[in-house]
């Protein structure tokens, strides 16, 4: 009886050191994160720079709730730019420059996250053209997505899931795209003859149960075309789910209405991936947008590129990754940035992007861990990058490390 009680108390003195050593880890990460806001903890400044822009655009309140007239309204002109964010003629110079090269275009929404400090913004190094864009290397489409295209508009590279490129459209032109060769200089949605030769390969192809809606960016297709895609999809009986990629509820989450969420929610089961890659891209709007999709039964998930200069630090990663759990979207992938033609000046070490997968497992809820995805070049598919936590293996013991770094060994003996 006695002992027993000495036992309690002993595995409650064991149990709260533990706790506090845990405590430390997690606070450590805190004081880190302290001084990384999203533009929900920003958004007076957010909302004043609204006010401004639409000032100086000549809009209205319900003009910036109005998709069209986000889209009609991208800033796309260097010297109106350079207005709004007080550039130095150079600066107005070199985007004109590298925009001959790769086209650029910013949603007002979009603009309104910049920070005043706009050199070292990640809104604006994301949207507006760099010098760096010109330097050589990388190729058009390393992906030989042109080579594995058994049909208009579709890239099929895995067996049971293939993606249908519906169009070249953007709200804002990431100055990452992998898909920069498609961008061209005028938006473009892909003909509703190609479109149809596309969903005619899905309906021959009973293997397909999967299908990606992609682009450019899939939700600036109008209302009707979509729901005629959707709906077409949905009388091919071997469909059993569709993806839509898109940027909106980042770059545009005014498109994310009532109207577009009644048609998504009649389709079921849709999954969203979008795409935040800092969390100053999570607003008040972006929020809005994801609860309205959750509501239609949108399952929504994030797939992060890794940017050099961006988001290529573990606790900035981890900050986004926790910060999109609150908005209930799960990460899904981390992807390293493809060797597109100027793009390298983004593309971080291999080592590093392991190195972050490593700072969040078991650190932080595994939710919030995205699996980190380096595609093969030639369309050869993703590959999953993973710390090694196999440490050694022979015959049937494995020695195995732990989330903080400690060697186990463990027998296989089935
Ligand atoms: C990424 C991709 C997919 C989807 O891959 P998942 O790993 O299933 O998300 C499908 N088709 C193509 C061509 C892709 O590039």
């Amino acid at each position: 009886m006695r002992e027993s009680a000495t036992n309690t108390d002993n595995a409650r003195t064991i149990s709260l050191q533990r706790a506090e050593e845990l405590k430390r880890d997690a606070e450590r990460y805190l004081l880190n994160a302290a001084n990384i806001y999203t533009s929900i903890d920003n958004h007076l400044a957010v909302e004043q720079r609204k006010e401004s822009i639409l000032d100086l655009l000549n809009g209205s309140e319900e003009d910036w709730q109005d998709w069209k007239w986000q889209m009609r309204n991208r800033i796309k002109d260097a010297a109106l730019l350079g207005r709004i964010l007080g550039l130095s003629q150079t600066e107005v110079k070199q985007i004109n420059r590298v925009g001959r090269f790769y086209r650029w275009a910013i949603s007002p929404y979009y603009l309104s996250l910049m920070e005043a400090n706009y050199h070292t913004s990640p809104i604006y190094r994301q949207a507006v053209p760099d010098i760096l864009e010109l330097i050589p290397g990388g190729t058009p489409d390393p992906m030989q997505e042109e080579r594995t295209s058994p049909a208009a508009r579709i890239t099929r590279r895995y067996p049971d899931r293939l993606i249908i490129n519906v169009t070249n459209q953007c709200a804002m032109f990431c100055r990452h795209c992998q898909r920069r060769r498609n961008i061209g200089e005028y938006d473009v949605h892909a003909a509703t003859g190609e479109i149809n030769e596309a969903l005619e390969y899905i309906a021959a192809n009973h293997e397909i149960r999967d299908v990606l809606i992609t682009g450019g960016d899939a939700l600036l297709l109008s209302d009707a075309k979509l729901e005629w895609i959707l709906s077409t999809l949905k009388r091919i009986p071997h469909v059993e789910i569709v993806r839509l990629g898109t940027r909106t509820p980042v770059t545009l989450p005014q498109r994310i209405t009532p109207e577009l969420c009644n048609i998504l929610q009649a389709y079921p089961p849709i999954y969203l991936n979008t795409q935040f890659n800092h969390p100053l891209e999570i607003s008040n709007e972006s929020k809005l947008a994801c609860d309205r999709l959750v509501s239609a039964g949108v399952i929504l998930g994030n797939q992060s590129v890794l940017l050099r200069g961006i988001n290529d630090d573990a606790v900035i990663i981890r900050k986004l990754n926790q910060e999109l759990l609150k908005i209930r979207v799960r990460p899904y992938y981390l992807f390293q940035v493809k060797e597109v033609s100027g793009t390298g000046h983004w593309r971080c070490r291999l080592e590093k992007g392991m190195q972050f997968m490593e700072e969040m497992r078991g650190h932080t809820s595994g939710l919030a861990v995205p699996t980190y995805i380096i595609n093969a070049p030639r369309g050869k598919g993703k590959i999953p990058l993973m710390p090694g936590y196999i440490i050694a293996h022979e015959k049937k013991d494995y020695f195995l490390r732990t989330w903080e770094g400690e060697v186990i060994q463990i027998t296989d003996d089935l």
